[in-house]
Formats: structure tokens, C-alpha cells, sequence
């Protein structure tokens, strides 16, 4: 893939706020599984794929950062690799600066959970704040579970995974515990974010709904790592530090979502990665919102 094209970012006037979904790149693991479709039986998966015009023999997915601007505040959701993967991914600043903005002009991060691609671009490979104005958010179980002793993954296919994270956790939300609020799952957040645990991707994983007017958006975070975990919640993924907990939750989350007709977005759905959970042949299918113009999308 040519990198050069690979930042940008979607603008999406949203009654008194405007959101943006900013580009920070990609994440390339090579093949499906292990680490998606986990549980899959591989024709299963090959067929699915074929079906949803997904790529047979490797898993790309874009990394897709949401910004809120609310009057003079600036509202980013996760912060993308950073410096950690500079090939694909890393290019948030990039796309934040094609939409107008500057790391400094950065009020508030909320963090939905502690992986890389999510806290990766806090600090800079010197340890300075990459966002110097920001005050960080996150949900007291995600806090407490990484600083336990010693945080554990009984419940993950592979918890190497979670065990190899810890100290980069500690290491970058310990530089920012000056700058840390926390807040409780279901706690509203400046006055147009309501949080809702999703537990199983990461103990604390909060999704949570924008709202402005009669508009709103939920936004799924990491429920879903592609449209075939959307038509196969069960299929999980490596990530997860608690398999089952993360099969229950998706489902739940999914059927909501459904049932309420949300407009959804997720961090690692296909770009935009915005859209709706419809129902079909028994099973919950991605449908992509549709917009006319590259860089806007109005509802
Ligand atoms: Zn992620």
C-alpha cells in the first residue's frame, strides 16, 4: 500500500459539534488467525470472507481515530501507534493537521482501553507528551486492572499477548498519572459522551455514544475487528483478554445496536469504519453508511 495516501481524515458536521475520523494508518498481522476469527473453522472463515469481499489471505484493518470539537474543545479519542509501528501506522498527527488542527490545540483524550494502537501516541520516542495542553480519561476499571500487581489473562486464548503489554502500559499511562481523570463506565463526559463498559476486548473497554441534538453515534472502539466478526460474533479474536466474556459482549452490544438502528462507527472497521448493524440470513451483517462527497459525510 502506498503510505502517501494513507492519511487523511472525514469531517461530519453533527448539529452544535463537529466530528472528524482522522487516519492514523493501518496494522498488517498477515493472516486471519489465529488472532481473528480465532474459533473459525478456516473454510468457514475463507467462505465468509469471499462473501463480505474481504481479502482471502490477509488481515489489513485501517486505524480509525475519532476527534469531537465542542465550541473551543477538542476531544480525541485514543491516540493511534505512534512512533511503535512508523511503516503503516503512526500518521495521526498527519491527518489531525489536513483537518486543521495542531497537537497542542488538543483539549481532552479519552482512552477506551490501554492497547498500543490506542495509547501508542501519547508519549513521543523521547517521552514527551505528544498532545502537551491534553487532560487523559479513563475508565477506573481499565486504570486499576493494568496497575494491579500483576494484572492476569486467565480467560485469553493467549495471554502472552496481554502478559507483554503490561509494562508498556505502566510505562506510558505512568508519565501521564499528573494529567489523569478517571471516570466510571455509564459517566457522561463533557456533557455529549455517554460511556458504556463492553468488558472482555480489555477488562475497562468503554464504547460510548456521541450525542448533539437529535444525532448520535455509538462509536464500538474494539467489539469488532472486522465484518466478519459482526456476522460471527463467536469467532472472537487473540486480543481478547477474556474470550467468552468478549463473545457475550459483542453479542449484546451487536443486538442493541441493531435494535436501536444506531449509526455505529469502529476503530478498525474499513474505512471510515461508519455504518449500522442490519439483520439478515440470521446473523448481524456491516452495512457502511453511504456519503457522496471524499472528505464529508452529512447525515
Ligand atoms: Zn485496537
Amino acid at each position: 500500500m502506498n503510505m502517501q495516501t494513507n492519511y487523511s481524515h472525514l469531517k461530519i458536521p453533527f448539529d452544535t459539534l463537529e466530528i472528524y475520523i482522522l487516519s492514523d494508518g493501518y496494522f498488517d498481522i498477515g493472516s486471519y488467525q489465529p488472532i481473528i476469527a480465532t474459533d473459525a473453522v478456516p473454510a468457514d472463515l475463507q467462505k465468509e470472507l469471499n462473501r463480505l469481499h474481504l481479502p482471502a489471505d490477509i488481515y489489513e484493518a485501517p486505524i480509525n481515530v475519532m476527534l469531537i470539537r465542542k465550541n473551543e474543545q477538542l476531544i480525541l479519542v485514543d491516540t493511534g501507534e505512534g512512533f511503535y509501528d512508523k511503516k503503516n501506522a503512526g500518521k495521526l498527527l498527519h491527518s489531525l493537521k489536513s483537518a486543521g488542527f495542531g497537537a497542542s490545540d488538543i483539549s481532552d483524550v479519552l482512552i477506551t482501553h490501554a492497547h498500543r494502537d490506542h495509547i501508542g501516541g501519547i508519549l513521543t520516542e523521547n517521552d514527551n507528551l505528544v498532545f502537551p495542553n491534553a487532560r487523559f480519561y479513563i475508565s477506573r476499571t481499565e486504570l486499576e486492572f493494568w496497575f494491579a500487581q500483576e494484572p492476569n489473562f486467565p480467560n485469553s486464548r493467549r495471554p502472552e499477548f496481554g502478559h507483554g503489554s503490561v509494562s508498556l502500559v505502566k510505562q506510558i499511562l505512568g508519565a501521564i498519572t499528573h494529567r489523569l481523570e478517571i471516570f466510571d463506565a455509564g459517566d457522561e463526559l463533557f456533557s455529549c459522551i455517554k460511556t458504556q463498559a463492553a468488558p472482555g476486548h480489555t477488562p475497562g473497554h468503554i464504547i460510548f455514544t456521541v450525542y448533539s441534538g437529535k444525532l448520535s453515534i455509538t462509536h464500538l472502539v474494539d467489539l469488532v475487528h472486522s465484518p466478519v466478526l459482526i456476522s460471527n460474533p463467536v469467532w472472537g479474536t487473540q486480543w481478547d483478554a477474556d474470550f467468552s466474556l468478549g463473545i457475550d459482549t459483542r453479542k449484546n452490544i451487536l443486538e442493541q445496536c441493531h435494535k436501536q438502528k444506531s449509526v455505529v462507527c469502529a476503530s478498525h472497521l474499513p474505512w471510515p469504519g461508519i455504518g449500522f448493524i442490519e439483520r439478515a440470513d440470521d446473523q448481524w451483517q456491516w452495512t457502511p453508511k453511504p456519503y457522496i462527497s471524499p472528505l464529508l459525510l452529512t447525515f
